[in-house]
């Protein structure tokens, strides 16, 4: 493709863009399309010809985006939202056209610095205590997802904890190396019954063991102080390490929010232990200031991340994560080969995020958060954010409108309904109704919604935050939910 064929397949493709979102509702939300479609559509080697950009894009519209769920559609209400918005899209348009693994200062001063900037414009936006921007100890860095996040934290953690709380005890090498290699076994990272799995993945990767602590709904399935005090107890008297506990700022089953204070009171004495929290989807509200008193508690954490990918109008991935100290992730992640050493680095006037993270390159995210942070302003999104809540409500409100039908399951909060079909007949119980609900409507495709267990009940799951979203577009959803329920109560 030569830069003529080139501008003349973008124009085109930003009409499509266009195009498509003009009739994302009108779209149907999943696809039919069966297991190995594609297989059956593309050939089985790859061309060995060079191929018109008309023909490629044919086979685009008609191939790929028959197989797309489309995650921008107001008929989207599953999980939680992966939004996206104009200035986000020209933000990546405009990476991909610079692209470099940018892992070094020196490789794209702009992508560095302007990373640190807009996280700092974004801690500041959210209330973050002053401690996690960049000009202290801490700072901000750009994950590709909270999974990363968390994993890269608890590395920074491992490291932290067999130092400080192990080898210091001792003053040999030989001793410090014995003693850490007897504690690696014992080293176990906590979370509610309720936090993403992410956690448990990050423990199975980093060879930790993990324990989930349960919740209780007396306590909205939040994590207590007096239940982590007693499950590191028990974990001690086992011979256990606690070094890593994950709290959560709206949980992904039903947005429980840990008890912050609690959690940081009862670890005053577990100064090594590592506290993160995770506020992957609900953290975005914090741009709002009348959700900032959800942070209280937050000077006791070592971390906070939270995706812009999810509910703030930049595409995937977007992960913002922030330390206290960002010597922790250095000290953990830094390695130095004379291939990577520059003049810059040595100075020690510039940060190479390539030390904060798993990965070596890092691609130009900051451009799009840039992008989008701009278009909107704080202004702007703090409206995003309020418009797509108050529709959320508007959705609770119509189910809590029919208590013959529908009953809440888990407090209602940043958006997000969960609740059980009412069973009809004696013979019926909630679960059963409430799965068959939910699996007619997913079959059905008009929406797509989430089933999911909590606390052994069969729950319904519908939040939105796409900006395509509209009360009108929610009321009809509910009105589809509402009618496939009474059928499926009948039958
Ligand atoms: N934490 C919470 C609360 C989530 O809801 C999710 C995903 O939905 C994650 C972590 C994982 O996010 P990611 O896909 O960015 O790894």
């Amino acid at each position: 493709m030569d830069p003529e064929e080139y501008r003349r397949a973008a124009y085109a493709s930003v009409d499509y863009i266009v195009d498509y979102y003009k009739t994302i509702t009108e779209r149907q939300v999943v696809s039919d399309v069966e297991p190995g479609y594609l297989r059956q559509l593309l050939p089985t080697e790859m061309p060995q010809e060079p191929e018109s950009w008309d023909d490629i894009h044919k086979d685009f519209d008609s191939h790929i985006v028959p197989g797309l769920t489309h995650w921008q559609s107001p008929n989207f209400l599953a999980f939680f939202p992966g939004n996206t918005s104009f200035p986000s899209i020209l933000g990546e348009l405009y990476s991909a056209a610079f692209s470099a693994p940018a892992f070094n200062w020196i490789c794209s001063p702009a992508v560095t610095e302007l990373e640190t900037i807009v996280l700092d414009w974004l801690a500041k936006q959210m209330g973050l205590p002053s401690e996690f921007l960049s000009d202290t100890e801490g700072g901000g860095v750009i994950q590709g997802s909270a999974s990363e996040a968390v994993v890269t934290t608890m590395v920074a953690a491992r490291d932290r904890y067999l130092r400080d709380a192990i080898a210091s005890k001792y003053s040999t090498e030989e001793e410090k190396e014995a003693a850490i290699a007897a504690a690696r076994g014992k080293l176990v990272a906590f979370a509610s019954d309720q936090t993403h799995s992410s956690t448990q993945k990050a423990a199975l990767i980093a060879g930790v063991k993990f324990i989930a602590i349960k919740t209780y709904p007396e306590d909205n399935y939040a994590l207590t102080g007096a239940a982590l005090t007693k499950a590191f107890k028990e974990a001690e008297d086992k011979g256990l390490l606690p070094f890593f506990l994950t709290a959560s700022l709206g949980t992904t089953a039903i947005c429980a929010i840990d008890k912050f204070v609690e959690i940081g009171e009862a670890t005053k004495d577990y100064p090594h232990t590592w506290k993160h929290i995770d506020a992957a989807y609900s953290g975005a509200a914090l741009i709002c200031p009348e959700f900032q008193h959800y942070l209280a508690g937050v000077e006791y954490f070592d971390s906070f991340d939270m995706n812009m990918h999810k509910w703030l109008l930049v595409n995937f991935d977007a992960s913002c994560l922030y330390v206290r100290k960002r010597k922790y992730l250095t000290d953990a992640l830094s390695i130095t080969p004379s291939y990577l050493r520059n003049a810059a680095s040595d100075s020690g006037l510039v940060i190479d995020y390539r030390d904060w993270q798993i990965p070596l390159g890092r691609r130009f995210r900051s451009l799009k958060i840039w992008f989008v942070m701009r278009t909107y302003g704080a202004k702007g999104m703090q409206e995003h954010v309020r418009k797509t809540l108050g529709i959320g409500m508007h959705f609770t409100k119509l189910i809590q409108a029919h208590p013959d039908v529908f009953s809440i399951a888990t407090p209602p909060r940043f958006g997000l309904t969960v609740f059980q079909v009412v069973p009809s007949r004696p013979e019926e119980t909630a679960n059963e109704v409430t799965k068959k609900v939910a699996n007619r409507i997913n079959n059905e495709k008009v929406l797509f919604l989430t089933a999911s267990t909590v606390d052994g009940k069969e729950c319904i799951r519908v939040v939105t935050g796409s900006p395509w979203a509209t009360d009108k577009a929610m009321s009809e959803a509910f009105e589809y939910i509402l009618t496939v329920s009474e059928e499926e109560r009948q039958n």
